[in-house]
């Protein structure tokens, strides 16, 4: 039975309606097309889509603005056979998931950052698209006004958060992951997070796929969907995702991970106040935080 687990960010989730609405129908979509049959790396990529377009989650046309009022999108996917492709700082495109998804398929590079990335993506046909919210405006607004207008914010202190990420388990017993996101309000514009880099937002073997969202920096540092991809090779993937989440609490990062194993568990957990996930399960039960 095929298997699929999606966040929609850790942090404070003041609109849990619609974040539940939002990963219930990209759990559907993601779940009609591994029932088919399908593949594991479409039914990520198709989830992450939506979750892009629905303006819900920040990511895609509902991301969080740089410091200089812009859109930079990090987005990656990552397969058990060890394929990984990702985008990062990447502008002007509605699916940045779509465009990592091309950078694993259709390149010999593995990571492509900010214009290179761009220009990639329009020679592969994606238009020219940008969506700023006007509530990311004002998001941003309140960012500055309280002092951080400068450069080199402190982070930590400004947390805003809310990545998507997809892990799905198909009928051939293939794992995929995708992750999305807008990033940190009040990035740095050139800012990448943990989202595409390999090994700390995502990661994928043939018996566990991980996907992290949180604190970019402190993801990175910690390597942590390496580390809990590790630990589920020798446990379910509950027990694994609670170890590495325990593991980044005592080092106060604020993070969030969803994972599973080949036979078909899930896990999920988070340091920060809540976490917006859902999950069909290999009983084909759905559950929604
Ligand atoms: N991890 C993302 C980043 O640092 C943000 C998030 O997960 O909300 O860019």
């Amino acid at each position: 039975m095929p298997v699929i687990i999606i966040h929609g960010g850790a942090g404070r989730i003041k609109n849990a309606a619609a974040h539940r609405r939002g990963i219930k129908k990209a759990l559907q979509i993601g779940w009609a097309i591994l029932n088919q049959g399908g593949k594991a790396l479409d039914a990520v990529c198709e989830a992450v889509k939506y979750m892009e377009d629905s303006t819900i989650f920040n990511c895609g046309s509902g991301a969080t603005l740089t410091l200089d009022g812009t859109v930079e999108l990090d987005a990656s996917v990552m397969i058990g056979q060890g394929e990984y492709g990702a985008v990062g700082a990447i502008k002007q495109v509605k699916n940045p998931i779509l465009v990592a998804r091309q950078v694993m398929e259709k390149t010999d590079h593995l990571l492509l950052v900010g214009p290179g990335a761009q220009k990639f993506s329009r020679r592969r046909g994606f238009k020219k698209y940008e969506k700023i919210l006007e509530v990311q405006k004002r998001r941003l607004a309140r960012f500055k006004k309280r002092g951080n207008s400068a450069y080199f914010p402190k982070l930590n202190n400004y947390l805003k958060l809310g990545t998507v990420g997809a892990v799905a388990l198909d009928n051939d017993n293939q794992i995929a992951v995708a992750n999305s996101t807008g990033g940190i309000l009040g990035k740095m514009p050139g800012r990448v997070g943990d989202t595409p880099i390999f090994g700390a937002g995502v990661y994928a073997t043939k018996n566990s796929g991980v996907a992290a969202t949180g604190h970019g920096e402190e993801i990175i540092r910690l390597f942590l969907a390496k580390y809990v991809a590790d630990l589920t090779d020798g446990l379910p993937a509950q027990k694994a995702v609670s170890k590495g989440i325990a593991m980044a609490k005592e080092k106060n990062v604020l993070c969030g991970v969803i994972g599973l194993d080949r036979k078909g568990n899930v896990g999920y957990g988070f340091t920060t106040k809540s976490m917006s996930w859902g999950y069909i399960g290999k009983a084909g039960e759905m559950r929604l935080f």
